[in-house]
């Protein structure tokens, strides 16, 4: 008989989400599958939730199961699947990837020209089980807080968009006190970066990013960055910027702000394009990087810089039972949000 599961599915196109029973997934060669313990709830998922102009674009065949932060043990082990044990405390990489491209041969999988994503064009991990290729799973060290490991996905785009750069004694600002930009500044601090300064409009987030150590939070909407960069002793601009926001005005002003030579990652993805004054980056000399997902040798670095020290907890603002993903939702649709985690486990 058909084993029955609880999952958080999109139901149908159009705004919402329901609990629902589903079949639990059987993994087939290669494939592991995962009991859920602790999931966190992405900017992705909300796009999802109020069925956005991106949602609209990228779920193209509900009903089906969404999220991709996660964490949880193996329950079963497909045919052929080494090296892997059931029991065993795990994550997994949220980009599957062909592992026959120019970039999956060269260790680029980020870059992967034909990667489907769990929780968008494939089932995903907000449920009681989760299926994943044995490549994509990440064992997770015992010592590491579950509730922490929930949101490592998202850990992971903002130590490869932090981590682009040396930071040593260096000054950055980020642009966006999302989660991942307050995430990135916790990175920044950990990695030996001078100042850390991010700015947003959003004060709750200003006071998280607070929380996570940085020089200053400037909310850019009544506060002079001019001004701020002047008290924190910055004489020619910053020397990294990570663009978490995705908006036109602030990759503006940071563009503005960087000194000539300055090093600039961006994340965040905009709903429309922005117009950027190319002089300003031809004349400062300004290096670009576009930042995808993250590499594998990040979830080596993450669990190593927890370890180390670097403590996450202050991003986690709301902690719900799975059956109470509206309040989640709820909460990250208010702004008044860090990272929200939803517990599987009773
Ligand atoms: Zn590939």
């Amino acid at each position: 008989m058909e084993r029955l599961m609880d999952a958080i599915v999109k139901p149908t196109a159009g705004p919402g989400l329901e609990l629902r029973r589903v079949p639990v997934p059987v993994p087939g060669p290669g494939e592991v599958l995962i009991k859920i313990h602790k999931t966190a709830i992405c900017g992705t998922d909300v796009h999802i939730y109020n069925w956005d102009p991106w949602a609209r674009i990228h779920i193209t065949h509900p009903p089906m199961t969404i999220g991709h932060e996660y964490v949880g043990e193996i329950a079963q082990l497909g045919e052929g699947v080494t090296g892997l044990t059931v029991g065993q405390r795990v994550s997994g990489e949220g980009h599957i990837t062909c592992h026959r491209c120019r970039n999956c041969h060269t260790g680029n999988i980020q870059w992967c020209k034909n990667t489907t994503s769990v929780g968008v064009d494939r089932d995903g991990a907000f449920a009681e089980y989760l299926c994943i290729p044995q490549t994509n799973v990440i064992p997770i060290d015992e010592s590491l807080d579950e509730d922490v490991v929930a949101f490592f996905d998202a850990f992971g785009n903002a130590t490869h968009t932090a981590l682009m750069w040396d930071l040593v004694g260096e000054d950055v600002l980020i642009t966006g006190a999302g989660p991942i930009g307050i995430i990135a500044a916790g990175i920044c601090k950990y990695d030996g970066a001078r100042r850390v300064i991010i700015t947003d409009l959003n004060d709750y987030r200003l006071g998280l990013a607070r929380k996570m150590g940085v020089d200053a939070a400037v909310n850019t909407g009544r506060e002079d960055l001019l001004q701020v960069m002047k008290e924190q002793g910055l004489k020619e601009g910053f020397d990294v910027g990570l663009e978490m926001s995705g908006n036109g005005a602030a990759f503006r002003q940071m563009c503005s702000v960087m000194r000539n030579g300055g090093r600039i990652s961006l994340l965040g993805l905009g709903n429309k394009p922005i117009e950027v004054d190319m002089n300003d980056i031809i004349c400062k000399g300004l290096c670009l990087q576009g930042i995808y997902g993250r590499k594998m040798d990040n979830w080596h670095k993450m669990s190593y810089m927890v370890q180390g020290g670097l403590d996450l907890t202050p991003v986690i603002t709301h902690r719900f039972h799975y059956t109470e993903f509206e309040k989640g939702f709820a909460a990250m649709n208010s702004g008044e949000s860090g990272k929200v985690v939803l517990d599987w486990t009773k």
